[in-house]
Formats: structure tokens, C-alpha cells, sequence
């Protein structure tokens, strides 16, 4: 595949801002070439452009050559660039497979842009065939969320492989959920599609949604084009910092995630057995989607009893769905003494 022959014109003809940091690269003693106040604050100085020393310590990590990662702040930043590259307003369109994120649709109407909308099959499961016969030309970006939020659940491999390799244009794999799930990040897989972003995050298993931290591991070339388009000092230099310092305390972020594995597990056999539970839908995630008789009686109820979930139900192919997000322990266990108060109304509608 071209990668080139999919970007807007525009955007291969840019002549990317060039910062004072950028065109010096090197150490001196004295700096004189950002308009920098020259008192020490701790943040007087811009941050690196390019977050070096953070990307190392990703790559690293994740056994991925630091040059095929783009850091973002937030994933929604990631999104947001790669849409704008790609897709030519009022033209181009994406591809989404709904129930999903919703930021992909957000961030495609404000760029102008299309949305093709492929509904997941009744399991929750792309339907490949589907996606490519709606695909055209001008069909640009293709988003799969898996493990998928709202659903909880993996993508099958197969499918999603299927995909990477007929759809003609970028396949984001969106994992921001991969570290709560049994399964493998499609990162094992940058070699064999050029084609394939792969997305995570810190806000969930890292427990830092505050500092705004996306990555993104692609090909060398999609990472060129997303710095050539990001504003240059996209993360600044307090989140480079206490990403590093995360990085540092893994065992910290790797028992946490175990607790909420094992809270979720204490969650769904709580909801087990409840009367008005109709379906708990298996998680890869640290949520869990539940089918309930009521669910906008079931939200109202929780929410006077100041605990708030997510009331998925007029989604497609949600009808009757509360999302909850998995808590520290002693949050479940309060959410299931209400629940065992709780009475559904007679004749409930499911929607
Ligand atoms: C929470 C979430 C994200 C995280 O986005 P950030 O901007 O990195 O906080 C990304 N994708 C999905 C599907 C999510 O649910």
C-alpha cells in the first residue's frame, strides 16, 4: 500500500512550523533562541518537541523501535490528527463500527468529514465483508476499538487481520482498554501491515486520565506525518515528567490492574442472580456492560443514591444496557447494597 497516495495534498505539500528546540538540537550552555524567560521556574523552558527520553522508556517497554511511536495528548489528540491527515473535508470518510468510542464520529463531523457506520454483528464482532463492500475510494481510516468500548470485548483476531489486510486505506486498532484483557496487542503486528496504528493509553490502566496521554505505534512514515502535524509542543513538560516517573513504579500500576481484574470478577458475581439483571456481557475491559429490565429507572434510582453509571441503552444494539465501570472494593460493595434494595418497576420496558 501507498501511504502517500492516501494523505490530503495539502498535508504532503505542508512546510511543518519549525521550533527553536527543533532547529537546535544539541546541548549548550547558554539558551538565547525560544524568547524563554531566562529565570528558573522548574517550567520556564519549553519541553522536548519530541519527548525522547519518554518514547525510549515506551519503546522499551513495549519492545517497539521509538520511532514508531507518536505520543498524543490524550488518544483523542491521535484521533484528531490522524483524521485531519488522511481525510479531505467533504470528500473522504471514515469507517466506524458502532456500538463504539464515540470520539471518532466527533472528531470526523468537526473535520467535516465523512462517517461510514458498519453496525457490529449481534455478538458484538466486525463484519469484514460488510466493511469493505460499503468502503470506496475516498474511504480514508477505518477505526476498530477492541477490546470495544461500550461491549467489553475482543475483537476476534481473524477478523480484524481480514480487515488489515483488504481494507485500502489506515486500520486504527484502538487498545485503550489492552491491559485489562487476556489477549495480545496487535503491536506484534506493525511489521506485517504497514496500514496498522495501534493505539493506547494512559488514562485507564495507568490510573492517569489527568495527565491527557495517547500513544500511538505505527510505521516510521505515519509517525513523520503526525509530527509534521501536531502543534510542537503537544505535551508539555509536567506530563512527559510523571509519565517518566510511572514508567519508574510498574509494580504499582501492575497490582492495581490485578485488583480491578479481580473486582471485576467480584462484580459480575454480584450481578448474578439479581432479578432484574437480564444479561452481563463478558469484559475484557474494567467495565462491564449489563443488560437490566429498567435501565433508565435503574440510573435514576443509583443516581439519588449518589452513584453514577453509564446508561448506554439507546445505543444500537444496547437497548436495556448500563455500563459500570469497575471501583475500588469498597465502591463495588456499596453499589451492591443498592442494587439488593432495588426493585424494577412492573411491566419495565426494555428501552
Ligand atoms: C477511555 C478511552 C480512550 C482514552 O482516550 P484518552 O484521550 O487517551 O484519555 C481511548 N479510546 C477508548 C475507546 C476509550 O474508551
Amino acid at each position: 500500500m501507498n501511504l502517500d497516495s492516501l494523505v490530503r495534498e495539502n498535508i504532503r505539500q505542508l512546510k511543518p512550523y519549525s521550533s527553536a528546540r527543533s532547529e537546535f538540537e544539541g546541548r549548550a550552555e547558554v539558551y538565547l533562541d525560544a524568547n524563554e524567560n531566562p529565570f528558573e521556574t522548574g517550567l520556564n523552558r519549553y519541553p522536548d518537541p519530541l519527548q525522547v527520553e519518554l518514547k525510549g522508556e515506551i519503546g522499551h517497554l513495549k519492545k517497539v523501535d521509538p520511532e514508531r511511536i507518536f505520543i498524543g495528548n490524550g488518544s483523542d489528540e491521535i484521533i484528531d490528527l490522524l483524521i485531519r491527515i488522511f481525510c479531505e473535508p467533504r470528500r473522504d470518510q471514515i469507517v466506524i463500527l458502532p456500538p463504539t468510542y464515540g470520539m471518532y464520529r466527533v472528531s470526523a463531523d468537526i473535520a467535516d468529514v465523512g462517517v461510514l457506520e458498519v453496525p457490529l454483528s449481534s455478538s458484538f464482532e466486525p463484519r469484514p465483508e460488510a466493511v469493505l463492500e460499503k468502503a470506496g475510494p475516498n474511504t480514508k481510516v477505518l477505526f476498530l476499538c477492541s477490546p470495544n468500548n461500550p461491549t467489553g470485548n475482543c475483537f476476534e483476531r481473524s477478523r480484524v487481520e481480514h480487515l488489515l489486510s483488504q481494507f485500502p486505506g489506515i486500520v486504527v486498532v484502538d487498545e485503550a482498554y489492552i491491559d485489562f484483557s487476556s489477549a495480545p496487542s496487535l503491536i506484534e503486528l506493525l511489521d506485517d501491515y504497514p496500514n496498522l496504528v495501534v493505539m493506547q493509553t494512559f488514562s485507564k490502566a495507568w490510573g492517569l486520565a489527568g495527565l491527557r496521554l495517547g500513544m500511538a505505534f505505527t510505521s516510521k512514515e505515519s509517525v513523520g506525518l503526525l509530527n509534521k502535524v501536531k502543534p510542537p509542543y503537544n505535551i508539555n513538560r509536567l506530563s512527559q515528567q510523571a509519565a517518566l516517573n510511572a514508567l519508574q513504579d510498574r509494580e504499582k500500576v501492575e497490582k492495581r490492574v490485578r485488583t480491578i481484574l479481580g473486582q471485576r470478577a467480584v462484580l459480575v458475581q454480584y450481578l448474578t442472580g439479581l432479578n432484574f439483571v437480564e444479561k452481563i456481557y463478558p469484559s475484557e475491559t474494567n467495565f462491564v456492560l449489563v443488560k437490566v429490565s429498567a435501565p433508565d429507572h435503574l440510573y435514576d434510582y443509583l443516581v439519588d443514591r449518589g452513584i453514577v453509571v453509564r446508561n448506554r441503552s439507546k445505543v444500537q444494539l444496547c437497548a436495556g444496557c448500563i455500563r459500570i465501570t469497575v471501583g475500588r472494593p469498597e465502591e463495588n460493595e456499596r453499589l451492591f447494597q443498592e442494587l439488593l434494595d432495588y426493585r424494577a418497576p412492573k411491566n419495565a420496558e426494555t428501552t
